[in-house]
Parts: C-alpha cells; structure tokens; sequence
C-alpha cells in the first residue's frame, strides 16, 4: 500500500498549498502522514527569534486541527540541524514504507543544499518538489541572456508577461474525504513571545478574513495611504505570508474578484499592491541567483571596503528607541513592542543606522531577525541592502533620507510619532518631528547623531570607496 508524507516548512496551511493538494489526491484509504521539523541550532545561527518561532507554534497547532479534519495527523519533532532533518526523513521513509514525499520548495542556500541532498539521495522513494511560495519559479525569470535580472523593472515587465502566458492559480484540495483523525501533540517550539502578537492572523481563516477586509476597504486607497504609518492603509499580511498561513495566489485572486480584471488590467492604485507582490517574489529569485546574499556578503563587493563605525552605545540606543530621533525611535519601539514595522519606517530606520550612524547593515538585518514575524531573509535581506546602497536596485548612496522631512511627510499630524514616544505629547505638534529645535522634553533625549554631518560622513565614505 502507497504511504504518503507531507514535510511541511514555511507553508503552513492547507488551502492553496500545492504539496497538500498533490499528497491528498489519491484513495481514501492511501496512508498519508505530515510533519514539521525544527533545526533549532541552524534556526538560532540564523537568529530566528521568539516572535517568529511563538507564532509558528500558533500556525502549527491550526493547522494540525485542519489537517486531522482531512484525515491526516500532524506530527512536529524537535532537531537541531538540517542535516538531521535529512537524517530523520530518510529512517521515518525506510521504518514507514513511505513511498511518496511532498514538499514546497525553499529558496536559502542552505534549504536549497538540503533539499538537492534529499532529491539526489531519494533511492526508492518518489520526490515531489513543488513551487508555492512564489508566483513564478526562480530561474524561470530571465534576461534575453539567461541571465538572473539584478535591477526591479525589466524584473517585473519580464515577470508580467509569462504570468500572463502561465495563468497562475490556486491550488485546490480534491474532493476526496477521509475519515477524520484527533489533531496531534507535540514539545512546544516557543513558549513565550518578545511582543504583542495579537494583530496578527493566527488561523487559515483570520487570514483569509483580513485578507477580504483590506481587499475590500483598503486596496482601492493603498497607492495613497501606504506610506502613511499611522493608518492602517498596507495589509499586514506579511507575517501570514512569510510562514505561509496564506500563499500570494490567493492575494491575487482576492484582489483580481474584487477588481473583476486580471492584474494586468488593474488600474494604477491597486496595482501598487501587486508590485509589492512582485517584489517579494523578486527576493527570493535573487536568493536562487545570486548565494551569496544568503551568506551574509553584499551583493555589490566593493561596498565590502566600507569601512563601518559600529559604535555599540549608539547600536544599542537604535536598538532601544533613544536616539533622539522620534521618527526612527519610534519605529524600533514600534518593532519590539508589536514584532512588525511600517515598510517606510523600515526604510528609515535602515537608513538613519547604516549612513548616519554609519553601522553595518548586517547589524541591522540581525535585528529585525530577531524581532519580525514576518522574518525573511530573502525580503529582510533585499530591504537592508537597498537601504544600505550595497544591493541590488539600491538606493544610490548620496541619497540619504532626511529622518526629519520623512516624518513631517509620512506622519503630518505625528500620530504615529506621539503613539510611540509619549515623551512627546508634552510638545506642539509641529515641533515633535525634530524636538531639539525646542525644548527637549523631560523623559526624552536629544540627537546621538548630527543629522547633516552624518550625512557628509556617509557620503564621503561611499565616495571615498568609488575612486
Ligand atoms: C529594511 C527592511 C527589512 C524588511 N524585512 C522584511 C522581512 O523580513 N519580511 C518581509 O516580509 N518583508 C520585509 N520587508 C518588506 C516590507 O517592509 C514588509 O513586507 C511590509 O512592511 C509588510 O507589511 P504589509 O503586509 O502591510 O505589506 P503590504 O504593503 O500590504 O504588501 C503586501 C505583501 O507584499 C510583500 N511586500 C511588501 N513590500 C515588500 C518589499 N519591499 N519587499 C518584499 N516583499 C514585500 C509582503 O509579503 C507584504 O505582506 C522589509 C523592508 C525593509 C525596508
């Protein structure tokens, strides 16, 4: 008899989700089993913190509910490395006549490496490899050249014109019941996160719902209102598509039912969404063409001779929310206390430690790490080196964002400012962009940086690098 396993990662759910509707295709009474396996020591290497490991434990336990619903039982085993994960699949298929294995692709070098060992070492036992955490395959996306595209635009009018020729859509799970199973128990990964993880979907169907909820009422004004960190005007569905609870076809097809076009139809503002859809699946191509950026080295070398300050007093006050910078305090204190950041407040931030402060961005990049939900080296890595002008598509070096001017931009009425540093509610709006130009009030501190000197410096130094 055929015995089938689902090895699940950061795809945890059961709705569009390409392994589990190939695993479920088939008799009723075929065996299938699913786990999900941590490597707790390479996933600490790689600095995942309790946020994300708490809010996989949440994922996991919904969709081992989902899963016995369907018949099947979810087992989690605790692992140290990904080597053992190879180890641990390869006894379970032996002790278990398992004949098929089903998995969804990942795009890091080192999940990569795994799964080639996996595939090239699969003996008696058929491998199903499939692509779901992205729209388009990686390595399908190509220059005239064959080549992996390294700037955004020609990347994404080349992405736009085979998804039109492909028709991506989602996965449905075949109609073939089984009888129901009890969901299965195992060692909790994390028992306590750093922040608040309450605003995040944590079921199949929260997901779904905010899904619909901003489709409906936010998608139409998103081009105007994302940029603004005191709205709710971006989804928020980022941790939900990091771990996988939702899969980006299913963003677009809420998107195209309410629109009634498909995306390339899509007028101007809601297409904006979409770009940001494209740009993620962009990161996790350049993962696939370029290794290097999952081992730590800039994607443009010779900003490898910059010389970094990383001075640990001012590290720690960016850390901590006490730079003197509201705009930039305020979205690191947004960071720990809730495990997520507004992406143009992620720009800033990035901005003011790696050109005022002058600090490497990988310190930067660790942080987040550390704290997001939506952790993602493939995106985490893309935004701290276009911020840092050491990736691809950067941001050229002499542009350095004013904190001040992006603030009085992005959060006019300081609301998101005042929500953040409650130091400042003492002070006139108008002046808690930039409290120095007053008094700085108690509880408060002022600027562990010059703002235009820093600036020169970083310039300078990216100069000094070119010549
Ligand atoms: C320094 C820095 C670090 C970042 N680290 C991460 C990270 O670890 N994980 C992560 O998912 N995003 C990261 N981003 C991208 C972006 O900030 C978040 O995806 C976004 O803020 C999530 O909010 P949202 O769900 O409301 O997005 P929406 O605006 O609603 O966008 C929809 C979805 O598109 C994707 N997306 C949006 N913007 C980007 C982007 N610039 N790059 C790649 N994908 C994007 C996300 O999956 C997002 O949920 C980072 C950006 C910067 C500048």
């Amino acid at each position: 008899m055929q015995h089938r396993l689902i090895w699940f990662r950061d795809d945890l759910r059961v709705t569009d989700n390409a392994a589990v509707s190939a695993a479920l295709d088939c008799d009723p009474d075929t065996q299938i089993s699913a786990v999900f396996l941590t490597a707790d020591t390479e996933w600490a290497s790689f600095g995942y913190g309790a946020n994300r490991l708490y809010y996989t434990e949440q994922l996991l336990t919904n969709l081992s509910k989902n899963l016995a619903s369907l018949g099947v039982s979810l087992t989690v085993i605790r692992l140290e490395t990904y080597h053992d994960q190879v180890a641990w699949i390869r006894q379970f298929c032996a002790t278990e006549s398992v004949s098929d294995l089903y998995f969804n692709q990942e795009y890091q070098w080192n999940e990569r490496l795994r799964d080639r060992h996996i595939l090239e070492n699969s003996g008696a036992i058929t491998v199903h490899a499939f692509v779901d955490r992205v729209l388009l395959q990686p390595s399908t996306v190509l220059t005239g050249d064959e080549r992996f595209y390294s700037v955004f635009s020609p990347f994404k009018r080349r992405w736009l014109s085979i998804y039109q020729n492909q028709g991506v859509r989602p996965f449905t799970l075949p109609n073939r019941p089984r009888a129901a199973v009890p969901p299965g128990q195992w060692l909790s990964l994390c028992d306590r996160p750093d922040s608040d993880l309450s605003q995040f979907p944590m079921t199949e169907e929260d997901a779904k719902l905010t899904l619909e909820d901003f489709v409906t009422h936010r998608l139409g004004q998103y081009d105007r209102a994302r940029n603004q960190p005191d709205v709710l005007g971006t989804s928020r569905l980022s941790g939900a598509l990091a771990r996988g609870l939702l899969s980006p076809r299913q963003c677009i097809q809420a998107a195209e039912d309410l629109v009634q076009r498909p995306i390339w139809e899509f007028p101007d503002n809601a297409f904006s969404w979409i770009n940001e859809l494209i740009w993620r699946d962009f990161y996790q191509h350049l993962l696939v063409g370029f290794p290097r950026l999952s081992k730590n080295r800039a994607f443009r070398p010779e900003t490898e001779a910059l010389i970094w300050r990383n001075i640990p007093a001012e590290i720690d006050a960016w850390k901590a929310g006490r730079t003197g910078i509201p705009i930039v305090d305020a979205g690191m204190r947004e960071l720990r206390a809730t495990g997520w950041m507004h992406n143009r407040v992620r720009m800033i931030v990035a901005q003011f430690l790696t050109k005022n402060l002058l600090c490497d961005w990988r310190i930067g990049e660790a942080h987040f790490m550390q704290y997001l939900v939506d952790s993602d080296l493939g995106a985490n890595n893309g935004g701290w080196q276009w911020s840092a002008s050491t990736g691809t598509d950067a941001a050229p070096y002499f542009r350095v964002f004013n904190p001040v001017s992006q603030s009085e931009a992005h959060d006019p009425q300081a609301n998101y400012i005042s929500h953040w540093i409650p130091e400042l509610l003492k002070m006139p709006v108008k002046k808690r962009h930039a409290p120095w130009s007053g008094s700085i009030p108690q509880g408060y501190t002022a600027p562990i940086v010059d703002l235009k000197s820093s600036r020169q410096r970083a310039i300078d130094a990216f100069k000094d690098l070119k010549s």
